[in-house]
């Protein structure tokens, strides 16, 4: 079997719902260490950590991304078990092969080809067993720990599957950011027969909110779409017909580009609030920070090696959620998503084609070949 394939089955052989890492880590150290790389576990929190450096100075290219995978849902759904790693000929299958333990595979196979010369810089990995859930002891504490050695790499690839219809057409070079909030509206509860003497926050609330839901935020910024809001949830009321509620709850979120702040965003709806004369308590959560590589050396050269080996060069996207780059990025580093394609992650039959893993690993090569040139023997 093809060496990337391989090792994308033995991974998604090792079942790692989130935050388990199912022996991943342990797995991709031991090939790392074959290669000379000095593998550091930073394990947190119930959370399995991994940093592995190769080389000993100048500028860090670092591999980044996660083992562990999210619930495979109903197993009996799946065409072939999730946890199988079932090979047709064409398809890998399996929960992870996709998000993104084929990027894992083909990470580890680009470093032993890129590990055969003495090079300028050093490669490292930068791996996590919580991406996919709260992420606090995950890529962060990593983060967290490296920035206090004063160890931060300068430039990060991470394998989330960023490419859209096929491999590497696509490569995301920021995100927006989320800021969350939780409003509480407080009225007076009451009969709704006598109106008079209750105060419906529900009525109370109405208006403010449809004043923040029309407003135009932004023309959105470079790359990156307009600033949306969204209200998820909404709740009030007793259950009874003949009852106002004392309370109305929202769940509100914001996903925002770099042209904007948190602060100004939660000063223009709470400006609605206030105008309304509601009495409300708004608590915020920013559960990442928009970030934007805006070109560079790590742009040029993913854009070269998928030139090179796929033979086009990718659209740079900002679109999708929140990945483990917002808490790289904002640090100073330059970040670049590229893995295969995200048709299928999180659903039932998540696959890769297994064409595509050699080649990623191709391509991760090339851009190692780019960054760290080869040391004259
Ligand atoms: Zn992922």
């Amino acid at each position: 079997m093809e060496p990337t394939l391989a090792l994308t089955q033995a991974l998604i052989r090792r079942p790692s719902v989130t935050p388990e890492d199912g022996g991943c880590l342990t797995l991709i150290a031991e090939r790392l260490e074959a290669l000379g790389f000095h593998c550091e576990r930073m394990d947190e929190g119930g959370v399995s950590n991994l940093w592995a450096v190769w080389g000993t100075e100048g500028p860090t290219l670092t591999f980044a991304g996660h083992t562990d995978v999210v619930p495979p849902g109903p197993e009996d759904a799946w065409t072939h078990p999730p946890f199988e790693g079932h090979f047709d000929g064409e398809w890998l299958w399996g929960r992870g092969a996709a998000d993104m333990k084929g990027s894992l595979a083909a990470m580890v196979c680009a470093a032993e080809r890129l590990c055969q010369h003495p090079r300028a810089g050093r490669l490292a990995f930068l791996l996590t067993s919580d991406e996919e859930g709260p992420a606090q002891f995950g890529t962060r504490y990593v983060a967290d720990m490296l920035e206090a050695r004063s160890e931060l790499p300068q430039w990060v690839v991470v394998g989330e599957p960023s490419s859209a219809e096929k491999l590497g057409d696509v490569i995301r070079v920021g995100r927006r950011g989320s800021l969350g909030g939780h409003l509480e509206v407080r009225g007076v509860q009451g009969h709704v027969a006598y109106p008079e003497k209750a105060r419906n926050p529900i009525h109370e609330a109405l208006a403010p909110l449809a004043a923040v839901v029309a407003q135009r935020w932004d023309d959105g910024y470079g790359p990156f779409p307009p600033t949306t809001f969204q209200i998820s949830n909404v709740n009030a009321g007793t259950g009874a017909t003949n009852v106002i509620p004392g309370t109305l709850t929202a769940e509100v979120n914001f996903r925002f580009n770099p042209g904007q702040t948190p602060e100004g965003l939660q000063a223009r709806v709470e400006a609605c609030l206030k105008e309304a004369n509601c009495d409300y308590t708004l608590t915020w959560t920013l559960s990442g920070p928009p970030f934007f590589t805006d070109g560079g050396p790590l742009i040029e050269a993913t854009e070269q090696a998928l030139v090179q080996i796929v033979g086009y060069g990718p659209e740079r996207s900002t679109g999708g959620g929140t990945s483990d780059g917002r808490f790289l990025a904002p640090r100073g580093m330059e970040v670049v998503e590229l893995g295969p394609v995200n048709a299928t992650i999180h659903k039932i039959d998540e696959r890769v084609l297994a064409a595509d893993l050699p080649r990623l690993r191709d391509v991760y090569e090339a851009l190692g070949e780019r960054l760290l040139p080869r040391l004259s023997s």
